[in-house]
């Protein structure tokens, strides 16, 4: 028996005088007395149906039943609609059925919420998820990944990629965050890690020999979920032995492009602009900036040097943004809150009236060249940080970003790719001191700066980058360390003592010492580029079943407590919660 003839969706004028057979879920169901229209849809649209008493009696009994989400199918004649009902925002809108045969394939109970409802709340949605993906615009999502990801395939597929599967459980693999942890029930009291990232296989991939790996790859991290951010999530991952930075750079442009033209869209032009991560933090006070718009961060610290005003001059660093607005006392005032939240004492100001006056505090203390080296026209305002020099381009770049979202100057038309590059190879914990790495453990310095004061590494520059899309990171990547020495000169750099080297990572070490080819990679985040391509405001409308972020799924009702006998397989004993409520 077949189902169907056509897909709701795919009727036109062509098919009028046709009997087809449709079959689909009840969208909406009129009663207008005597005749009932439905509209039937699947994923392909929606279709009119009319169930007419006089041409079809068991139809309309049939038809009175019906409620919404109901599974029908329907045989009958297509018409064309009359002059007065014809919907030109419905690409089926000319025509309709007339329903010979009407049946209810399947039931629903009522709905906890109605599929063109608005504002229901996420939970309720994520619970009742297979509801949830019916709505146009989930539908709409999911094609959209299927179309761009098959095109990142063939593209990967083209440059001689081939994907190869790496484990999920393993060892922790170190990129910056907690690893879930897997018990297993052979060896009762040990755990696997699930992968954080597939890293340390891809590079042995390359010290096997394949050349060029890919994989869109599930990753595991145990990070506060954010709209950016789940416990799991994939990665569009690569490495390439015999590389340079750019081939890495090629290769991952190739495969943003292909998903662009994939979707009938304008692509990106190439090469993608490049800045350095220095330029990033001095010009935009962010390692992902947001460069659709200016409002560039500028530097006073020389021009303050012998400045009355005590704040600038014994600041180690005195830079400011000129917003294109007059601001009021209060307007003021409201940003100055939000610097203080994001870590600055105050918030220096000088504001030039359309007039040209100006009305700031601390004008009076600022000498001509002071004032001169601003150069903010009449309708703007000078907003100064003031203090550490990472502090001071912290809460400036996050400044930016809230004024060119609140001043309106971002074109939410412009799609800005860029890579930033050049990062240092470690960076200092504020808190203890400590130097870690900026990107993970494997990113080979540059060139020639293959020795470096261990204690003390500031200024090493490491072969990273980044990839930005309109102020997303979207992807990290590097060039290997392929040396053994450097490798463990790395270990040692972030603290790693020589036993903790070898216990943890002694398998890459032994890798690297029989015969490591030079090799670099990408990983790109997968729902991140989706749901930029979406316009979605969040990873989790790109995500099927997606988490809370709370951490749970309040589909399957997960995570669960689990029976002591099943812990006691495992050797393992939960200790009393402090605070159970958060479940
Ligand atoms: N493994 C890295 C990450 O997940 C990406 C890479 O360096 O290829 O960010």
């Amino acid at each position: 028996m077949s189902w169907r003839d056509l897909y709701c969706g795919e009727l036109r004028t062509d098919h009028i005088g046709k009997r087809v057979t449709v079959a689909g879920w009840a969208d909406t169901r009129r009663d207008h007395g005597g005749l009932v229209f439905i509209d039937l849809r699947d994923h392909t649209g929606k279709l009119q149906l009319v169930v007419n008493p006089e041409r079809a009696a068991d139809a309309a009994q049939a038809a009175r039943e019906i409620r919404n989400e109901f599974v029908l199918q329907a045989e009958g004649e297509i018409v064309a609609r009359g002059p007065e009902s014809v919907n030109p925002n419905l690409p089926t809108g000319d025509v309709e059925m007339q329903v010979d045969k009407l049946s209810i394939l399947s039931r629903s109970t009522p709905l906890p919420f109605q599929l063109d409802e608005e504002n229901v709340d996420e939970t309720l949605r994520l619970r009742y998820r297979w509801l949830d993906l019916r709505r146009d615009r989930m539908q709409r999502n999911f094609r959209l990944q299927h179309t761009a990801i098959s095109a990142m395939r063939r593209a990967m597929d083209a440059q001689s990629f081939i994907d190869v599967w790496t484990p999920s459980m393993t060892r922790g693999t170190p990129e910056g965050a907690r690893d879930f942890l897997v018990p297993v029930r052979l060896q009762p009291g040990k755990f696997f890690a699930l992968a954080q990232s597939p890293q340390i296989f891809k590079q042995l991939c390359m010290v096997g020999g394949f050349d060029r790996y890919y994989q869109i790859a599930t990753c595991w991290r145990d990070e506060d979920l954010r709209a950016d951010r789940q416990f799991e999530f994939r990665q569009l991952d690569l490495e390439m032995a015999f590389v340079e930075r750019e081939d890495v750079l090629d290769v991952m442009e190739t495969a943003v492009v292909a998903s662009f033209e994939a979707l009938g869209r304008a692509a990106p032009s190439r090469p993608f602009p490049r800045i350095s991560f220095d330029e990033a933090m001095t010009r935009y006070g962010s390692d992902k900036p947001d460069i659709r718009f200016g409002l560039e961060i500028q530097d006073a610290t020389a021009v303050t040097r012998e400045s009355e005003f005590g704040v600038f001059r014994n600041a180690e660093a005195v830079r400011f943004i000129v917003a294109p607005r007059a601001f009021s006392r209060s307007e003021i005032q409201r940003l100055e809150d939000l610097a203080k939240e994001w870590g600055a004492k105050g918030l220096a100001y000088v504001v030039v009236g359309e007039d040209g006056e100006v009305r700031s505090p601390i004008a009076k203390f600022l000498a001509p060249s002071e004032l001169a080296a601003i150069e903010a026209p009449p309708g703007s305002t000078v907003l100064f940080g003031a203090g550490s020099d990472a502090a001071v381009l912290r809460v400036l770049g996050l400044l930016r970003l809230h004024l060119g979202r609140e001043l309106g100057l971002i074109d939410p038309d412009l799609d800005v790719f860029h890579w930033v590059l050049d990062f240092p190879l470690f960076e200092q914990d504020e808190e203890s001191g400590k130097w870690t790495f900026m990107h993970h453990a494997f990113t080979a310095p540059v060139a020639g700066a293959e020795v470096w004061d261990e204690a003390s590494p500031a200024g090493v520059r490491g072969q990273h980058y980044d990839l930005v899309w309109n102020g997303w990171e979207l992807g990290s990547g590097s060039i290997r360390i392929h040396d053994v020495e450097v490798q463990q000169r790395v270990f040692r750099t972030i603290g790693l003592t020589e036993e903790e080297a070898q216990s943890k990572f002694g398998y890459l070490l032994e890798a690297l010492a029989m015969g490591a080819p030079p090799h670099g990679g990408f990983a790109m985040g997968i729902e991140r580029f989706i749901a930029l391509l979406a316009g979605e405001p969040d990873i989790r409308q790109v995500i099927a079943f997606p988490k809370v972020s709370s951490g749970s799924d309040p589909l399957t009702g997960t995570p669960t407590a689990m029976p002591d006998d099943v812990l006691r397989e495992l050797g393992i004993q939960v200790l009393p919660q402090e605070d159970s409520s958060s479940a």
